[in-house]
């Protein structure tokens, strides 16, 4: 049976819970392949507004 191993503690389980650790899991940058400026992952650049090699908008300060 895939169960886990041991009960996850009150503390373990409540510390899972505290909205401020997401923020500091994924300190996520990457680089724009396009301008190489560090922009989110998975995100159009906010710089030049290019996701996978396609402009998706167009950044309106440049
Ligand atoms: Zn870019």
């Amino acid at each position: 049976m895939a169960n886990p191993r041991r009960k996850i503690s009150k503390s373990k389980r409540d510390k899972r819970r505290t909205p401020w650790m997401k923020g500091l899991e994924h300190p996520s940058l990457s680089v724009c392949p396009n301008c190489g400026e560090p922009k989110q992952p998975h995100r159009a650049c906010s710089s030049c507004g290019y996701y996978k090699g396609q402009r998706v908008f167009t950044p309106t300060e440049s």
